[in-house]
């Protein structure tokens, strides 16, 4: 079956896009005109901007960001620009490769490497039960192949436990906003950077993170007030009306602290509150409690300061909120989130062009996975736990509701808790790399040494993660295969398939698809027989849900309108033809919980776990290195030019004060430690980091090995942004 599988599919790729694999897209050749085009969401960023492949006959000569997208208007950061020159590399993973007896990765074939799967993680299943494999998955591939993962794996192989890296990233917006609008709905769109006369960055720097969203800020005519909120003068912040520069980790009382001036000034929009939401009498009263000294003191914001902001912010006839990591990545970010909501809503920015409390997404399909991915919500955003929507998917898929599990399962902390404790025994990681960016690091790297199996599912098979692989099944990449994203204002765009992979490398899909039929519950997923028959479930599941798709037709329709965002329903497409490009949610003033109103939340202030000590006196944060930097740059590693405008080596900077102290200079080699290990990198000094702070990019594979293991409660999702470390010139040390 498998052999013939890959005969089909290598009939396929001659037939249509035996595509040459080195064409010079970077570089047009005189002689070399295109003769045709084809348009596809990049696949990095969440931003999703839209690039026009140019081919001439079935080989690729250029890519151009497309001019015509509502996205990015005919621009695309370095990254995109390189998309497909970073699949060509030596370390794309061709061949499943096994570990032998010598802890080798040699090749086998894809018979045998489907087969040994099924019998390890099924033998595992057997002895220790259904609960004791699990699967990680990413929110870097296709909705369609994210569905088809989780129903796979979680009503077909019966794998209880799955979990995406989404909850490095997401995770505390998801929450946030399910819990305060009712729905996890980014309310926004992105012409509303352009609208505002007021926008408030928190813990975000998309000069770097999302430079074109950057620049649909700039594109905006009110010269608008640009607030920034975060510790270190970032790019952003540099070209920020007013930094609000305020001690790490105390955003959460320096919002609260805002909006006590405005309850305290009468700055509130009344009768949005009382119409469109609750709990705002007992937030008043928390507010009451607050002490403007205190908050000072905690912040270190001046009062003076906080008086200021408050006032343009309440001046302000258009403020939309913005915040992405320096939010999400914190032990309380979901109530910090929350506060940025509640200032918001307290407001009246809500529903109306150039407002809004909007997160902005990081990878190209987080967004995708939130929705359809089946980790931690049942296909369409539904409720494991809820047997009406257990009933509806298992009818729209043909399966037996028995076959859908009825609780949600572990989160990815917790899986690595039960590899830990015994009780996991056998990990599926597809299309992420945790041994580098998980936080504490280390720890993940050991407990993926203990599985009695591990199979990793990659497009390269050099990462930190594939080389600790039992098994590693070789995958297409962005570029060789076909699918949807969403991106962070709920666009549904395409990404098409432009060249071959490598090797016998094949798009998750068909591995999933192979998988299926070899484990023994293939029957379930005859309805899976392409990315675009994947997409109408997907629409089925969306049905009567807030992110409905049901009006969008199929792939094509998606490419006419420059992409969809949801909810787009039936209804409204036989009502009003083709959706407007820019839709934002909520102008009615309604939300989804079932009195339609949003919720005030919030909760008191605590304290990091890890302060700075004498023996650690300094605190780390982490971050986007640059913007030819992406994550653990599996792919970005691969471009020269992204290479080339990189830095040369990892960097910890520090404040001047903070180096003379120690007698260090700028290019020193030093050696940071925290309780968790020790780390070499060289020394850059620079007054955009506080006094008593360091900065580590993340994309260094050393920086989680200092990283505190830590979460937020309510989403689970890691802290990465605070941590003790001592810093010592490295000679000392030696
Ligand atoms: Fe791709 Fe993001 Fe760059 Fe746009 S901003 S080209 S989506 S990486």
């Amino acid at each position: 079956m498998i052999t013939s599988f890959l005969a089909k599919r290598e009939e396929q790729l001659t037939e249509k896009l035996a595509l040459h694999q080195t064409g010079e897209w970077g570089l047009l050749p005189a002689n070399k005109i295109p003769t045709s085009t084809m348009k596809s969401v990049c696949g990095f960023c969440s931003t999703g901007c839209n690039l026009t492949i140019h081919l001439q006959g079935e080989r690729v000569v250029h890519l151009t960001p497309t001019p015509s997208y509502p996205v990015n208007q005919g621009k695309a950061c370095p990254k995109g620009l390189e998309a497909l020159r970073v699949l060509q590399s030596d370390d794309r993973a061709t061949h499943p490769l096994v570990k032998n007896g010598r802890g080798e990765q040699v090749p086998i074939g894809w018979e045998e490497a489907i087969q040994l799967f099924c019998n390890r993680f099924q033998s595992i299943q057997r002895e220790h039960g259904k609960s004791s494999v699990a699967f990680l998955s990413s929110g870097q591939i296709p909705t369609e192949e994210m569905a088809l993962l989780g129903c796979l794996a979680k009503m077909g192989m019966g794998i209880l436990h799955g979990d995406g890296n989404t909850r490095q990233c997401m995770a505390t917006s998801v929450v946030a906003y399910k819990e305060s609008f009712g729905f996890d709905a980014p309310p926004y769109t992105y012409a509303d950077f352009e609208e505002s006369d007021l926008l408030v960055f928190v813990g975000a720097n998309p000069c770097v993170a999302h430079p074109i969203l950057w620049q649909r800020v700039l594109n905006n005519p009110h010269r608008p007030e640009i607030l920034v909120v975060d510790p270190r003068t970032t790019e952003t912040a540099m070209s920020a009306t007013e930094h609000l520069a305020l001690k790490p980790k105390s955003d959460l009382l320096l919002l609260y602290g805002i909006a006590a001036i405005l309850l305290c000034r009468d700055a509130v929009d009344t009768e949005f509150i009382e119409k469109s939401t609750e709990g705002f009498a007992e937030f008043a009263r928390f507010l009451g409690t607050l002490r403007l000294e205190v908050i000072e003191e905690t912040t270190g914001i001046s009062i003076d300061q906080l008086h200021r902001v408050t006032c343009k912010i309440a001046a302000a006839k258009r403020a939309s909120f913005w915040w992405t990591m320096g939010v999400n990545q914190s032990y309380q970010g979901v109530r910090t989130a929350q506060a940025i909501i509640n200032l918001a809503l307290m407001t009246g920015n809500m529903g109306r062009p150039g407002t809004g409390a909007n997160s902005i997404t990081g990878q190209c399909n987080a967004m995708g996975s939130r929705l359809f991915s089946n980790t931690t919500n049942l296909f369409g955003h539904h409720d494991f736990g809820k047997k009406e929507h257990r009933e509806k998917i298992a009818t729209i898929l043909g399966m037996p509701v028995e076959k859908i599990p009825t609780e949600n399962s572990l989160a990815y902390d917790q899986i690595l808790t039960g590899i830990e404790e015994g009780t996991i025994r056998g990990l599926w990681i597809i299309a992420t790399n945790p041994s580098h960016s998980w936080i504490q690091s280390d720890r993940a790297k050991r407990l993926f040494a203990k599985l009695d199996f591990l199979v990793v599912q990659d497009m390269y098979h050099g990462t930190e993660t594939a080389i600790q692989a039992d098994l590693l099944l070789p995958a297409a990449a962005w570029g060789e295969k076909e699918g949807t994203f969403i991106n962070s204002e709920r666009r549904i765009g395409t990404i098409k398939r432009v060249a071959r992979a490598p090797g016998e490398a094949l798009a998750d899909f068909s591995i999933f698809r192979l998988i299926a039929e070899s484990w023994g519950c293939g029957e379930y997923f005859r309805r899976w027989t392409s990315p675009e028959a994947a997409f109408q479930l997907m629409k089925e599941a969306s049905r009567g849900q807030p992110c409905d798709i049901t009006g969008i037709e199929d792939y094509d329709h998606l490419d006419q309108c420059g992409g969809i965002q949801w909810p787009w329903t039936e209804s409204d497409q036989r009502t009003n033809g083709n959706p407007d490009p820019e839709r934002r949610l909520f102008e009615e003033g309604r939300f989804y919980h079932p009195s339609g109103k949003a919720k005030f939340l919030f909760a008191e202030n605590t304290s990091m776990p890890e302060l700075p000590c004498i023996d650690y006196p300094l605190l780390l944060l982490t971050g986007r290195g640059s913007v030819c930097q992406w994550h653990t740059e599996t792919r970005t590693k691969k471009s020269s030019l992204l290479r080339g405008l990189s830095p040369k080596e990892p960097f910890v900077e520090m404040n001047p004060e903070d180096a003379r102290r120690r007698s260090l200079v700028a290019g020193d080699q030093v050696l940071v430690t925290s309780r968790r290990g020790s780390i070499r990198l060289r020394c850059v000094v620079s007054a955009n980091v506080q006094p008593g702070c360091v900065f580590i990019p993340m994309h260094d594979v050393q920086t989680n090995v200092l990283t505190l293991d830590h979460i937020d409660p309510y989403s689970r999702q890691p802290s990465y942004k605070d941590c003790a470390v001592q810093l010592i010139k490295a000679e000392n040390a030696e």
